[in-house]
């Protein structure tokens, strides 16, 4: 009778033996042994300061602008606060003095599709810290639907193959923070779930705190092993649109710079980019809590994009829309062409629909798609696109009427 080499148990008290050369094993052991080969991963760490290869600011910038256009002022910030991070980090090793550098989190405030997520994930390809992008939106309260504000290091710790050292030092973007703001103009609401309390839990990460994380994420179960992660060292980056903060930031403007009475400059001032001139205080008129803007000193906006910067996305990014369908059909041995003023209509169309640089593929896919099926190109293998193709194509379609 064969039995598990292991617990010994026979094969028929066991509802799998997996049998080996040597040996046997049954289900149950398997679960055991794997059980341990985690906790094992969770105790170890690969990770080594030493070993990172500082980026200057401006390398990283430059990187950067292989594939995000304009929006300086994010890309100059973001920067230099990874390069500070690094240093930081290993600076704890060599300090001799008594000099702490303090971490410095950063908030980009920017409408939507301005590039700010696509900044974090370009920056994340040079990074060799753990890093992860989570959305501030799925943090409840604990005790109500949703997850705990300790998921967000649950995200980091799975980005870092589960290697606590290494997620102690890593870097968490943390998308749409203005949802968590307080909404004090909505009185009906009498228990804020995703308001003032996911604020106060995030506030406990930001200060630097050992807490008890769920590897696997999501609630905290009774049952479930907890890992305890000390957020002193992680950097975070926090992304918002604050939609409507260019009235308070006016307002504020208007007040102290222009007076009561200026009613003609404060106009001036609303038509040009109000986000440039944000400061810390206009968060906290928005709804954070000042101890969260407190901690997150390192303030910068992205511009709305015109549609220069909208044409020259579609264009030069190392991955742009066009250079991918260029690609695509060069597959095939096409040389694909666009008419300048193509690109031009594109982004006429992209501003008409208010649907930002996020719409252009759609708008571009709805261009090429019988292109890219028919397949005709002519004797040359060239395939043109002329602007009057173009503008039939986007005549015809019933799906961009509605986007
Ligand atoms: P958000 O600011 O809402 O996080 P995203 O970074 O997700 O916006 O931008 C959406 C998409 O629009 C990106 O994936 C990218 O294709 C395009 N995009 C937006 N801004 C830029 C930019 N400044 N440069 C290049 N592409 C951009």
């Amino acid at each position: 009778m064969k039995r598990c080499s292991f617990c010994g148990r026979l094969e028929s008290k066991v509802s799998l033996l997996i049998l080996g050369k040597e040996g046997n094993i049954c289900n149950n052991c398997v679960n055991e042994a794997n059980v341990i080969v985690q906790e094992d991963e969770v105790s170890k760490s690969n990770f080594d300061v030493d070993s990172l290869e500082l980026l200057k600011p401006k390398e990283m910038k430059g990187f950067l602008d292989q594939y995000v256009i304009g929006q300086d002022d994010a890309k100059k910030v973001i920067s230099v606060a990874v390069y500070n991070h690094y240093k930081r980090l290993r600076s704890k090793i060599s300090n001799k003095d008594d000099v702490e550098i303090e971490k410095s989190n950063i908030v980009l405030v920017g409408e939507t599709g301005t590039g700010k997520t696509l900044i974090a994930k370009t920056i994340a390809r040079k990074l060799q810290v753990p890093f992860t992008i989570v959305d501030a939106t799925v943090m409840t309260e604990a005790g109500y639907v949703g997850e705990d504000v300790e998921s967000l290091l649950s995200r980091l710790l799975q980005a870092a193959d589960y290697d606590v050292k290494a997620t102690e030092k890593g870097i968490i973007f943390i998308d749409e923070l203005d949802k968590i703001a307080r909404k004090s103009d909505n009185p009906s609401i009498t228990r804020d779930v995703s308001g003032e309390g996911v604020q106060q839990g995030l506030l406990k990460l930001l200060e630097g705190s050992v807490v008890g994380v769920p590897p696997e994420g999501g609630r905290k179960h009774p049952e479930q092993k907890l890992v305890s992660i000390d957020t002193k060292n992680i950097l975070f980056i926090c992304g918002g649109a604050f939609a409507g903060i260019e009235k308070i930031i006016s307002k504020r403007l208007n007040t102290q710079v222009v007076g009561f009475n200026s009613i003609k400059d404060s106009d001036k001032l609303e038509r040009e980019n109000m986000l440039q001139y944000i400061t810390p205080q206009d968060l906290k008129s928005f709804g954070l809590i000042p101890e969260i803007v407190g901690r997150i000193p390192s303030l910068t906006y992205l511009s709305p994009l015109d549609g220069a910067s909208l044409k020259r996305i579609l264009t030069e990014p190392k991955n742009a829309i066009i250079k991918q369908y260029v690609k695509l059909l060069a597959m095939d041995k096409i040389k694909l062409q666009f008419d300048e003023n193509v690109f031009d209509f594109i982004v006429e169309k992209a501003l008409e629909y208010k649907v930002g640089a996020r719409g252009l593929r759609s708008i571009c896919e709805t261009i090429m798609i019988d292109a890219m099926y028919e397949m005709k190109s002519d004797k040359n293998n060239v395939l043109k696109i002329t602007l009057d193709y173009a503008k039939s194509r986007v005549k015809m379609s019933k799906r961009l009427k509605v986007a």
